[in-house]
């Protein structure tokens, strides 16, 4: 199949790569020059996991190619694939300008029948606007089906190669069929295609970030109480995580959500509720709560210190909003450098991969290294943010010996207290008992 993906992001990239992998031919379409430039000369302008390796080996065999020139892109291509931003507006519902824009230039370039698919995160009724506005500048036929994406980042080829479902919105008997095949590879072992109409499945991609988030936030409060109650937050989701009705996935607490999704998938869905009439309360609380908990553990460093936080300086380990991911988009380590430099602390910071884009975005007073032991040279504290590998089992004596004071706040509750108190640290966490 001729394939043409209009937004060469995290998800553009991945899906055209993913699909050029199964024999299609594909073009990966931006209008970001530098972006295609740097595609073509064979570097990648995002980090993710396997990535580099899908999309080298497609490009070799001459099967994935990237372009700027839309029109020349669409031209002939059976499917077009639209994955373009979607970001907040400033009062949370979500800005369509972007996949607007890439509608109506296919339109104006496509050469025959075509299924347009809506791999972008958009509001219920996108799809019938956007086919609305095609049909105005083009008078070849078309479809436009919803097919939300629902990767994750730092893990997007797997989770785009092994979808757990794949949603296909449109009640075009053509689409289905050019979905069916398109999808065909992806779901041999098992039939894991759900057709329904378009505004469903519009609607399914917000209600399964919806209620992700829901429990983070829920598993966060909860653990705020534990904190208060002196219970331990890790054991009481070992004890519902059990409850097969429960399950044990995404029950963590920690430091919030942050990413380019939740957060605004989660806005953009109690701004359809407000414009429906049907106001969104436990959403609404659900991301009020997450605000909270993103300063939940800068509030517990600026508690220990007190007067004396100005000039500590604290040490912080994770800058992407999770790991296997440089995305920092609404990362809670933002939010917790901003708390710490406003109350007169300094701060090192360190990540994997995501020193870079943090270094453009953040305050120049943030001082930054590559390795997580230079990091907490000197430190008073040591805040751990994101969850990566690297940070798991680190040697704790040496660190001990490093920093100023054996003082760790751990944002993602991946060290023992008691383990962090045998070798002599000060310990707190979220929702550990009492601290
Ligand atoms: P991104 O910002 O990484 O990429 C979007 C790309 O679209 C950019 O490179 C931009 O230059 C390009 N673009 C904008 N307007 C264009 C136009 N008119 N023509 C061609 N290219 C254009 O975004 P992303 O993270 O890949 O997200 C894309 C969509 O997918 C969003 O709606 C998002 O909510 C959704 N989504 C994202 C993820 C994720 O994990 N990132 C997961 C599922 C769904």
């Amino acid at each position: 199949m001729r394939i043409c993906v209009i937004g060469t992001g995290y998800v553009g990239l991945v899906a055209g790569a993913g699909f050029a992998d199964m024999g299609n031919d594909v073009v990966c379409c931006d209008i970001d020059a530098s972006k295609i430039a740097l595609l073509k000369d064979g570097g990648m302008p995002i980090y993710e996991p396997g990535l580099d390796k899908l999309v080298a080996h497609n490009v070799r065999e001459g099967r994935l190619v990237f372009s700027t020139d839309i029109p020349k892109g669409v031209a002939g291509a059976h499917i077009i694939i639209l994955a373009v931003g979607t970001p907040p507006r400033a009062d949370g519902s979500a800005d369509l300008g972007f996949i607007f824009s890439a509608a109506q230039t296919v339109a104006s370039a496509l050469t025959g029948w075509a299924v347009v698919v809506t791999k972008s995160t958009v509001p219920v009724g996108t799809g019938d606007k956007i086919e609305a506005l095609m049909r105005q500048h083009t008078r070849q036929d078309l479809a436009v089906v919803s097919n939300p994406e629902f990767l994750k980042e730092g893990n997007a080829v797997n989770d785009f190669m092994k979808p757990d479902r794949v949603i296909i919105g449109t009640d075009n008997p053509d689409a289905i069929e050019a979905m069916e095949l398109l999808y065909a590879p992806f779901t041999r072992s098992s039939d894991r295609m759900l057709v329904m109409d378009r505004r469903s499945a519009e609607l399914t991609k917000y209600a399964a970030n919806a209620m992700l988030a829901t429990r983070i936030s829920f598993m966060n409060e909860l653990a705020n109480l534990c904190d208060s109650l002196g219970a331990d937050i890790e054991l009481v989701r070992k004890g519902i995580g059990s409850d097969a009705r429960i399950g044990n996935k995404f029950l963590y607490a920690g430091m919030g959500f942050g990413g380019s999704c939740f957060p605004k998938d989660l806005r953009a869905a109690i701004s359809t509720g407000q414009e429906a009439g049907v106001p969104l309360q436990v959403l609404t609380a659900v991301a009020a709560a997450n605000e909270q908990q993103k300063k939940r553990l800068g509030d517990k460093i600026l508690r220990h210190f007190g007067a004396a936080i100005g000039g500590k300086r604290i040490a912080v380990w994770g800058l992407a909003f999770k790991p296997g991911t440089d995305d920092i988009r609404e990362a809670p380590a933002l939010t917790l450098i901003d708390q710490l430099l406003a109350a007169g602390a300094e701060v090192c910071a360190t990540d994997p991969v995501a020193i870079e884009v943090t270094r453009k975005a953040s305050d120049p007073r943030v001082r930054f290294e590559a390795s997580n032991y230079a990091c907490a040279e000197g430190a008073d504290a040591l805040a751990l943010v994101t969850e990566w590998h690297d940070y798991r089992r680190p040697n704790f004596q040496r660190l001990k010996g490093l920093m100023r004071q054996p003082v760790v706040f751990d944002g993602r509750n991946i060290w023992e207290p008691e383990d962090l108190r045998g070798a002599g640290f000060t310990y707190h966490g979220i929702g550990r008992g009492k601290d």
